[in-house]
C-alpha cells in the first residue's frame, strides 16, 4: 500500500452482525495487519485476536458503568493515529454506514487529509433476521424491504412526520436500535393502517451463540418480546416475511465446541482448520518454537559422516525440515544420502520427506515411535547404524528397543522447543472457558507444563485434554495430567476425529 508523508491510512471496516466469521476476507486481511484497532462494544473479542499481537487495541464504545468516547473524540483519534503514520482499523458492528456514524468519521479524515479505505460488511439488518430464519424478501410476499432506526422515536412524541409512508409500505419493515420504543412503533404502525395481524418478529444478538428471536403479530409482539424479557441489541421485523421460517437446519457437528491448541505455528494452522471446518471455535494458547541446533558440533560432526550410517530415522516433520536445511548450511548437498536408507514415525513426516524428493523406506502401520521402534528392530541389525536427529525431549522408547536389540544408533539433539505463549494473562480463563487442549507432542506437554502457574494448573481440571498419541500421553501423564482422549492416528485427522467420536458420545 502507498504510503506518503508519513501518514498513515484508516480502514473503516464492517465487522459484521456478531458472529465472527461473517467478516468479510479483506476486512479480516486488514485486521491481520494493522499497528491499531479502534473498536466499540459490538466487536467480538475473537476479532480482535486476528489482530497483531503488539497492535495498540483502543476501545471507544458504551460498556456498562464506561463513559464512552463522544464522536468527535473518536474522529480525532483516528486523525490522530493516521497523523503518527499508523495503519488503524476502526472496526464497526455490521456495516459501517448503517447508522454506524462511519461517515462523520470520514469526513473528519477527508478534511485532515488522511487516506482512508471503507470496507463494507454484512449489515445486522438483514443478517440477524436471515440468521432467525426470516429472509427480508421473499417473491410474491415481499418485494422490498425498508431499514430505520427506532432511535429517534421518543414514547410520548409524534413519530417523525414521513412514519405514516413507511407505515404503508408492502415491503418488510426492518427497525434497528427500536426495542426501547416497540410500544409507539407498534402503536404507529397499526394508526397508519397497518393491520393487528401482520407479522412482527424481534431477534436479539442475531447470528451469536446467544440468539432469541420472538415470532408473533403487531398486536402480540410487544407482549411477546416482554415476557421472553428481549435485550439488546435486537431487530424489529414487520411484514409478511417475518412469519417465514427458514432458520439453517444445518448445524455443524462441532458448533458450540471451544479447543484450546498447542503446537508448532504449522500444525495448528492444520488441525484449527480441520476444526473450524466442523464448526468448532479455536485458540491458539502457546506455540511451539524450534530452536535449531544444526549448526553445533554435534550434528555437524553427524553431516560430516553420513556415509557410516545406513538408516536416518525421522520422529516428526520438523526434524525433516531442520536436518535437510543444515545438510545445506553444512556445505553438502543432498547427494550425500544415497546410501541412506530413511525412516519416518508417521504420515506428516514421511510427507515431508517428499518434499524434499526422498520416499522413506519405512513408515509403521501406526504412527507412534513404539511402533516406530519395533519396526526398526525387525529391519535394522548389528551391522547397521542408525542416525537418529531429533528434539532433546524425544521420546527414550526408541532408544530403549534399539538398545535391547543392540542395533548401534546415534541419537542426536537437532533441536529443542520451548513454548511461546499468547496471550498468557488470558491462559486459565480461556482454559476455563474450552471443551478441549491439545497437545501434538511429548515435548510440546512439556514445554506446556513447564512454569505453569497454581491457578493455570487448576484451570485444566475443567477441560478434556487430548493427545496425538500414547507417548504424548505419557508425558502429559508424567506432567501429572491424564489424557482424556488419545487419537488413533498421530495426525490431523486423527486428532480431529478423536474429539468429533467424543462431542457426539456426549
Ligand atoms: N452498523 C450496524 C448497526 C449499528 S446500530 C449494522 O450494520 O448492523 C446498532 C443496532 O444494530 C442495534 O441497536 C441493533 O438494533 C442492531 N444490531 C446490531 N447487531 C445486532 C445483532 N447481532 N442482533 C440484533 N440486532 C443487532
Amino acid at each position: 500500500m502507498e504510503r506518503n508523508d508519513g501518514l498513515g491510512v484508516v480502514f473503516l471496516v464492517g465487522a459484521g452482525p456478531g458472529d465472527p466469521e461473517l467478516i468479510t476476507a479483506r476486512g479480516m486481511c486488514r485486521l491481520n495487519s494493522c499497528d491499531a484497532v479502534v473498536y466499540d462494544s459490538l466487536a467480538s473479542d475473537r476479532l480482535l485476536a486476528l489482530a497483531p499481537e503488539n497492535a495498540e487495541r483502543i476501545y471507544v464504545g458504551k460498556r456498562a458503568g464506561r463513559h464512552s468516547m463522544k464522536q468527535e473524540e473518536i474522529s480525532r483519534l483516528l486523525v490522530e493515529l493516521g497523523r503518527k503514520g499508523k495503519r488503524v482499523v476502526r472496526l464497526k458492528g455490521g456495516d459501517p454506514f448503517v447508522f454506524g456514524r462511519g461517515g462523520e468519521e470520514i469526513l473528519a479524515l477527508q478534511e485532515a487529509g488522511i487516506p482512508f479505505e471503507v470496507t463494507p460488511g454484512v449489515t445486522s439488518a438483514v443478517a440477524a433476521p436471515a440468521s432467525a430464519g426470516i429472509p427480508v424478501t421473499h417473491r410474491a410476499v415481499s418485494r422490498s424491504f425498508h431499514v430505520m432506526t427506532g432511535h429517534t422515536l421518543k414514547e410520548g412524541e409524534t413519530l417523525p412526520p414521513d412514519f405514516p409512508e413507511f407505515a404503508k409500505l408492502s415491503g418488510t419493515l426492518i427497525f434497528l436500535m427500536g426495542l426501547g420504543n416497540l410500544h409507539p412503533i407498534v402503536e404507529g404502525l397499526l394508526k397508519a393502517g397497518k393491520t393487528a395481524d401482520t407479522p412482527a418478529a424481534v431477534i436479539e444478538s442475531g447470528t451469536l451463540p446467544q440468539e432469541r428471536c420472538v415470532r408473533g403479530t403487531l398486536g402480540t409482539i410487544e407482549e411477546r418480546a416482554r415476557e421472553a424479557a428481549i435485550g439488546s441489541p435486537a431487530i424489529i421485523v414487520v411484514g409478511e416475511t417475518a412469519a417465514l421460517e427458514m432458520k439453517s437446519s444445518f448445524r455443524p457437528p462441532l458448533a458450540g465446541v471451544r479447543v484450546c491448541m498447542t503446537g508448532t505455528a504449522s500444525f495448528m494452522d492444520r488441525l484449527g482448520r480441520s476444526l473450524a471446518g466442523l464448526g468448532a471455535e479455536t485458540e491458539e494458547v502457546s506455540r511451539l518454537g524450534l530452536v535449531s541446533h544444526a549448526g553445533e558440533a554435534e550434528m555437524q560432526e553427524a553431516y560430516g559422516r553420513l556415509e557410516s550410517y545406513t538408516w536416518a530415522v525421522f520422529t516428526s516433520a520438523n526434524a525433516v525440515r531442520l536436518f535437510f536445511e543444515g545438510l545445506l548450511a553444512s556445505g553438502k548437498d543432498f547427494r550425500s544420502l544415497g546410501g541412506l536408507k530413511l525412516a519416518a514415525v508417521g504420515r506428516g513426516t514421511a510427507e515431508e520427506l517428499l518434499k524434499c524428493g526422498f520416499r522413506a523406506d519405512y513408515v509403521p502401520e501406526r504412527y507412534q515411535v513404539e511402533d516406530l521402534a519395533a519396526g526398526l528392530a525387525e529391519l535394522a541389525g548389528h551391522e547397521d547404524r542408525l542416525l537418529i536427529p531429533r528434539s532433546s525431549g524425544g521420546s527414550p522408547v526408541l532408544n530403549e528397543v534399539l538398545a535391547a536389540r543392540k542395533i548401534p544408533y546415534d541419537d542426536i539433539c537437532l533441536y529443542d522447543v520451548s513454548a511461546e505463549w499468547r496471550e498468557r494473562e488470558h491462559l486459565a480463563e480461556w482454559l476455563a472457558s474450552a471443551d478441549y487442549l491439545t497437545f501434538a507432542s511429548g515435548s510440546g506437554v512439556k514445554a506446556f507444563f513447564d512454569g505453569l502457574s497454581d491457578g493455570e494448573r487448576k484451570a485444566l481440571d475443567q477441560v478434556r485434554v487430548v493427545c496425538i498419541g500414547a507417548v504424548t500421553a505419557r508425558a502429559l501423564e508424567k506432567a501429572g495430567r491424564r489424557a482424556d482422549l488419545v487419537a488413533d492416528s498421530f495426525d490431523v485427522p486423527g486428532m480431529t476425529a478423536a474429539i468429533l467420536k467424543d462431542v457426539e458420545k456426549r
